[in-house]
């Protein structure tokens, strides 16, 4: 005879369930509870797609226009790139890259900085105002917003000489900006490269 373990009621030995309560006698597997992903219904899993989806492209837009409006966003992210593109974290040995390979990685690093750090920030924009605006004019960012056909939206960066009583005393054309910006790139990515010629020498002692 075999005891139930959840009853105790006795059962002949070639059965597999318990004649009394139902439950799996002993040596049986007994049933798993499916897990909670296998129990839920189509449309719950229509809510989770659509929505997972949703937030994706959320966060997509969300990262395109603080990108694009927040100063500093591009700055850090392009600046995390450049640190794990040019081997300073983690850190990789110095290369013996030529010149020309060098120049193709610096004008790549450039031209991303270039192109998608349009906002700069503070410490970005100082040259700027210190090219552009002259007789104790400061320079002012404003982001023009337009929505030329349903569904496109650009965002241009306006870069404005102030003087002080507020009027606009000159326009700095965004090529100017774009081309001081490649500049500064070129100079950021030559201090990444010496700051991973550091690092390596203080880790191997030489
Ligand atoms: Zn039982």
């Amino acid at each position: 005879m075999k005891t139930c373990p959840h009853c105790h009621n006795e059962n002949p030995v070639d059965f597999s369930y318990c004649r009394y309560c139902g439950n799996a006698l002993n040596g049986v597997p007994e049933n798993k509870p499916k897990s909670i992903w296998k129990r839920l219904p189509a449309w719950v899993w229509i809510i989770l797609i659509v929505g997972g989806i949703a937030a994706l492209i959320l966060t997509l837009i969300g990262s395109f226009i603080a990108i694009a409006t927040m100063e500093g966003v591009a700055s850090i992210v392009i600046l995390i790139c450049g640190i794990v593109g040019f081997g300073v974290i983690p850190l990789r040995r110095p290369d013996r890259a030529g010149s020309f390979a060098r120049a193709i990685g610096l004008s790549f690093f450039a031209l991303m900085g270039a192109t998608v750090d349009q906002t700069g920030n503070f410490l970005y924009n100082k040259p700027i105002e210190m090219c552009f605006c002259h007789d104790g004019t400061s320079l002012t960012r404003d982001i023009d917003v337009t929505n030329p056909i349903p569904g496109q939206t650009n965002i241009t960066q306006d870069y404005t000489c102030y003087d002080s009583t507020g009027k606009a005393a000159k326009t700095i054309n965004i090529f100017a900006v774009l081309g001081i910006r490649f500049v500064e790139y070129v100079i950021l990515g030559y201090l990444l490269i010496a700051l991973r010629q550091v690092r390596w020498r203080i880790k191997n002692n030489r």
